[in-house]
């Protein structure tokens, strides 16, 4: 303590954040080391990144690395690096506030009884305040790059609430971060276990991880390099083993377990690039909160030399779920975002990345039905997006994607357009599904009951999503996709003449109903598509699904009240009951249960729900 230091609490958030990680963490203590290394990791690319610019900032100090040391009697481990530094002001802004957006939703994400566990925590990263998961006090010192000496900050705290601030002379650029561990975590004061967790953890990071040499047990003065050190990507891929791959996609970040898959290719020729994705095996925290704002995931470096976070300049939308890294060698170093986002060369390695992990989901559809199952669940409604996204893809994402259908198996979406097609009855022209907003809403429509009774497959999609892909997915394999909802149905000669004589025997009734409803309908019609329900909704081809109608309502949206086409089953007991009512006001109960529940299937919000229930009782206790 000297006289200038100062006080400060911790913004309510990173209170909220340490007490989270503190308690979630126990048993995953040892990443404490794994994130201090990547943040040490991430401070000498900036400074290489910065540098290019002014070499100055570098002085005589041009080798990057990160040294860890250990004390047994101080009962400290530290972290340094030689990166970029922080001024006292990004101390503050970094260290005692939390400035991502993802934090923030991910807090507000978890309701008051939940407990983060450790995967979820992992994933969206921990970051500096894991070191108060072994540590009861951690200081930090820091100086920028290119600051003087005497500017140096020395930032302490318990990690409780506040946190301390002084000026401190520091003789060298970079940060330390010492932690003054808890008398429980004494096992970290030990040169083989933290080698061990360096290798475990942070093999690929691609500058030296340095610890002192050991002679009869005491640390000496000489440094020796303890991770691999090299950019893994650049290495051939005879000299990697999965378990590399493995190790360094988890280095990456934001993923504690192994990658599904990944795919590694070095492109030569008048353009060169290396490039290696993965595909996680589970959907990370940011998809699961539609978080399309701050896509990260994807790094580009140029030469080596890591440049940007730049998912968004070298993957599509609907690859948002890909993780990895870009390697350009023909790129200028000093490239901006502004210069990635109208780059041809960009748009070519882009393009090529989109092929590979294409390539890659259908090695997996074709070689290993498993994992492509656990890519389905995490990602098909994502890669699905790409059918409105990419034309350009859209038959090779059209033939990877997965549906139910009333001839699968439940719920489960494993029938691919192929199967489809290979299904269809003879004569049959059109592919057919049907949207609703779940599962079992998709499989109870009425619109299906005709199709059931011809053995005419239909896709159940109840993805939120789906009525608007469809809108703009016409066709497959010459096929074109038909809403089973929408339009009339196509029938046969002899179905069609059966279907007129009833329509014309039913003239009365449809009269008498549309009278009944008056402006609820455009229009009351004979069903082609019922066999057991009474009734239910014809659409037209520009209706919005009703199911889609109440949710962008619900979501605040603007959508104008829509009336559409009443189906009957004259055969059925109820819509006779309508026909042979001579009271009028039951008449009219009765025609508009009719129509009501021919909303209600079709996931609409019904006006007057409380008038429903009123007519229903009078109906049941007449
Ligand atoms: P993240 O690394 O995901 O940004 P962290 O909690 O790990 O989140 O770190 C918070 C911020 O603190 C970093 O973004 C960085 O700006 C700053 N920081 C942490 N450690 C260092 C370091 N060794 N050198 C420079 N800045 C650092
Ligand atoms: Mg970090």
């Amino acid at each position: 303590m000297n006289a200038t230091t100062e006080t400060r609490p911790f913004e309510a958030e990173v209170a909220q954040v340490l007490h989270l990680v503190t308690h979630s963490l126990y048993s995953h203590k040892e990443i404490f080391l794994r994130e201090l290394i990547s943040n040490a990791s991430d401070a000498c690319d900036k400074l290489r990144f910065e540098a290019i610019g002014k070499p100055d900032l570098l002085g005589d100090d041009s080798e990057f690395h990160i040294d860890v040391e250990f004390d047994k009697h101080a009962k400290t481990v530290s972290v340094r690096d030689n990166g970029i530094g922080m001024s006292r002001d990004e101390v503050i802004g970094n260290l005692g506030s939390i400035a991502s957006s993802g934090t923030r939703r991910f807090l507000e994400s978890l309701s008051g009884e939940q407990q983060a566990d450790a995967r979820l925590i992992g994933q969206f990263g921990v970051g500096f305040y894991s070191a108060f998961v072994v540590a009861d006090r951690v200081t930090v010192l820091s100086r920028r790059a290119g600051a003087d000496a005497k500017d140096g900050v020395r930032w302490e705290s318990d990690g409780k609430g506040e946190y301390s601030l002084a000026v401190e002379e520091i003789p060298a650029r970079g940060t330390s971060v010492i932690l003054h561990l808890k008398d429980d975590d004494t096992e970290f004061l030990d040169n083989w276990k933290l080698r061990d967790l360096i290798r475990k953890y942070s093999d690929h990071v691609a500058f030296p991880i340095r610890m002192r040499k050991q002679k009869d047990g005491k640390p000496t003065e000489e440094w020796e390099t303890v991770n691999d050190a090299s950019a893994l990507w650049a290495k051939s891929k005879s000299e990697i083993g999965d378990d590399d791959y493995k190790a360094f996609y988890k280095s990456l970040g934001h993923d504690f377990s192994d990658p599904l898959a990944w795919t590694h290719n070095r492109v030569e020729g008048a353009q060169r690039f290396t490039t290696l994705l993965y595909i996680p095996a589970q959907p990370p925290f940011d998809l699961l909160m539609g978080a399309r704002d701050e896509r990260r995931g994807v790094k580009l470096y140029i030469k080596r030399v890591f440049i940007m976070d730049a998912a968004e300049e070298l993957l599509p939308n609907y690859l948002r779920f890909v993780r990895g890294v870009v390697d350009a060698d023909d790129l200028p170093l000093n490239v901006s975002r502004e210069i990635l986002q109208h780059n041809r060369q960009i748009e070519r390695i882009k393009a090529s990345c989109v092929k590979r992990v294409l390539d890659l989901i259908e090695k997996l559809a074709k070689d290993e039905p498993e994992k492509f199952k656990t890519f389905c669940k995490a990602f098909g409604n994502t890669l699905k997006e790409g059918i409105v996204e990419d034309p350009s893809s859209r038959e090779r994402i059209a033939r990877l994607l997965r549906f139910a259908s009333t001839k699968g198996e439940g719920a489960e979406q494993n029938v691919s357009l192929d199967d489809y097609v290979a299904r269809m009855q003879p004569g049959q022209d059109a592919i057919w599904y049907v949207t609703a907003d779940s599962y079992r809403a998709a499989a109870g429509s009425p619109q299906l009951e005709a199709f059931k009774a011809k053995g005419i497959e239909v896709l159940l999609m109840f993805d939120r999503i789906d009525e608007w892909i469809m809108g703009q997915f016409a066709e497959y394999a010459g096929k074109p996709f038909r809403n089973v909802a929408k339009g009339d149905l196509p029938l046969d000669e002899a179905d069609r003449k059966k279907q007129e004589e009833i329509a014309k025997e039913a003239e009365p009734l449809l009269k008498k109903l549309k009278d009944l409803l008056g402006d609820r309908v455009t229009d009351v019609k004979v069903s082609a598509r019922l066999t057991d329900s009474p009734s239910c909704l014809a659409l037209s081809d520009y209706d919005l699904a009703p199911h889609l109608a109440r949710l962008l309502r619900e979501a605040g949206q603007d959508v104008p009240e829509s009336k559409h086409t009443l189906e009957i089953n004259p055969a059925h007991a109820l819509v006779k009951r309508v026909e042979s009512e001579t009271d009028e006001a039951r008449a009219k109960d009765l025609a508009l249960l009719l129509l009501e529940q021919a909303e209600i299937t079709a996931g609409a919000q019904l006006p007057d729900p409380a008038a429903f229930v009123q007519r229903m009782n009078r109906l049941l206790s007449a």
